[in-house]
């Protein structure tokens, strides 16, 4: 069994049951990990409390250091996490490469950016006074991570809470926490014991447990609207610091003047990259009318060539879904939207065997009111929708509770300009779906989050803000009382 990491130690701590963690590949158990819970989220936070006494008041520069020997050390490791991710979470070995790097990188970015920012100097009410806005850490963080991107969407909790000087709980997805506690072994054991555990279990246990926590300061997670809403819910009587990033139902515009083979390129990635299990995979695409045709007998005769396999094996382009039951959601919206009258080009069925695999599918004929194109599929599925005019194209691209992302394909700057201007998502692509930049700030617009990752708001939302108005010479104020005698 793979232990956990509190306060330096890897242990099981008192649990007494095992998860099995599978790969969705073929089935088969992989590993097992102590499905924690109250006792040990306990630990773990009261370790993280003590560090955090240390921790925030350790130089910017020293932290920065210990940070980039974390990133070092991942890297020594990269191959050997990248078979682990790819074993447990299924995507193909070029995408768990891509998501480490990226992991890897971003830990060096935040590590940068802490050095420099603490806050501000302001203009003093009088030449006497000095006011200026401190920046400081809230205390322990707890880091929920669904099971997409087990190491990316941690580390974009993580880094940036150790930059700002915070420490951390995390709480690793039941179905992917191997990778999370192997990182933990190999880099964040270059922190300071309690700067980061780690705690696997089951959201109902471990996360909630983290939530109540009275010495929990902020809670990021990522994971689905239910979740979000529920952790929202148990937070409110602690008026707990919430840093939430949902689901999504990310549009696609196809513009009227687009290559449509480019178009076709970057839709299947898109909407197909890790099977489609990405919160701002591209759900629903909108076509002109007049090409509507044309653009789906291309992407047909493109995703028909794409190979379904092991992400192991390198002829693979589309591994396997995390599992059965979100392959049946997928299933279930596919079929729902064909007997409302939806025409299916590809895929649609799954294929036999071992493995939790559903094919790319494409489907014209969609409507709004199908449940395909209203709530998260989070499958590698299609669904081509005509538009007559770009109104209507970016009334549709809006109508949704959701407001992730949004991709437009055009070269028509009047086109790019009121897409980005009326559109109403935290993430707008032109040209380049899907492509994010550490820099670039990252999360959502209505009910897909609040708060944002990466870039310097990614950092702020660790920081607490603390005005301080220092009066230098201290002489009785004439707006003191007793009024009318000018305070002296
Ligand atoms: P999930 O909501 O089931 O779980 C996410 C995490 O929350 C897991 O670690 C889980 O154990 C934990 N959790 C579950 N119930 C909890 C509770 N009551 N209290 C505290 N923690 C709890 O999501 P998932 O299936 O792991 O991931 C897929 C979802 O995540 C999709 O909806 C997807 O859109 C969303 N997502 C969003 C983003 C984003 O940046 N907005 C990125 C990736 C995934």
């Amino acid at each position: 069994m793979l232990p956990m990491l509190i306060d330096g130690t890897r242990t099981r701590g008192e649990a007494a049951e095992a998860i099995d963690v599978l790969n969705p590949a073929t089935e088969e158990v992989l590993a097992q990990v102590p499905a924690g819970g109250e006792h040990e989220v306990g630990w773990a936070v009261d370790a993280a409390r003590r560090a955090f006494a240390v921790w925030r008041r350790t130089p910017a520069t020293e932290r920065a250091h210990l940070m980039h020997q974390a990133a070092a050390r991942l890297r020594e490791h990269h191959a050997e996490l990248v078979r682990l991710l790819t074993q447990e979470e299924g995507k193909p070995i070029p995408e768990s490469d891509e998501e480490l790097a990226w992991t890897e990188d971003t830990l060096d970015y935040y590590a940068e950016l802490g050095r420099h920012e603490r806050g501000r100097v302001i203009p003093p009410g009088d030449p006497d006074q000095f006011n200026f806005v401190l920046k400081e850490p809230y205390g322990v963080v707890g880091c929920i991570v669904p099971w997409n991107y087990p190491l990316l969407l941690m580390i974009w909790k993580v880094a940036p809470a150790l930059a700002a000087g915070n420490t951390v709980v995390i709480k690793p997805s039941v179905l992917t926490p191997l990778s999370t506690l192997r990182m933990a072994e190999v880099a964040f054991t270059a922190l300071p014991p309690g700067v980061v555990n780690v705690v696997t279990g089951p959201g109902s246990r471990v996360g909630e447990a983290l939530v109540r926590h009275p010495d929990v300061a902020v809670i990021a997670c990522t994971g689905s609207l239910a979740t979000g809403q529920r952790i929202a819910s148990q937070a409110a009587p602690l008026m707990k610091k919430l840093h939430l990033e949902l689901g999504g139902k990310d549009p696609m515009v196809i513009g009227p003047d687009i290559d449509l083979d480019l178009a076709v390129r970057a839709l299947a990635y898109a909407g197909l990259i890790n099977a489609g299990q990405v919160c701002t995979s591209t759900e629903r695409v909108y076509v002109p009318r007049s090409r509507l045709a044309p653009f789906a007998e291309a992407l047909t005769a493109f995703v028909k060539t794409l190979r379904l396999g092991n992400g192991l094996e390198a002829t693979t382009d589309i591994g396997p879904m995390i599992r059965d039951s979100f392959r049946q959601t997928v299933e279930r919206q596919v079929e729902e939207a064909i007997g409302q009258g939806a025409r299916l080009l590809a895929g649609g069925r799954r294929p036999e065997g071992r493995g939790y695999f559903y094919p790319p599918t494409v489907l014209v004929d969609v409507h709004h009111g199908m449940r395909l194109m209203r709530q998260e599929t989070f499958g590698p599925v299609l669904p081509l929708m005509a538009y007559d005019d770009f109104d209507e194209a970016i009334r549709l691209a809006n109508d949704s509770p959701y407001g992730l992302g949004a991709s437009l394909m055009s070269h028509d700057s009047c086109l790019v300009k009121r897409f980005f201007e009326e559109v109403h998502a935290g993430t707008i692509w032109i040209n380049d779906p899907l492509t994010d930049n550490y820099a670039g700030p990252f999360g959502g617009m209505k009910m897909s989050g609040l708060g944002r990752e990466l870039g310097q708001e990614g950092l702020d939302e660790f920081f607490q803000v603390k005005h301080v108005h220092w009066d230098m010479v201290g002489a009785p104020k004439p707006y003191w009382y007793p009024y009318g005698e000018g305070g002296s």
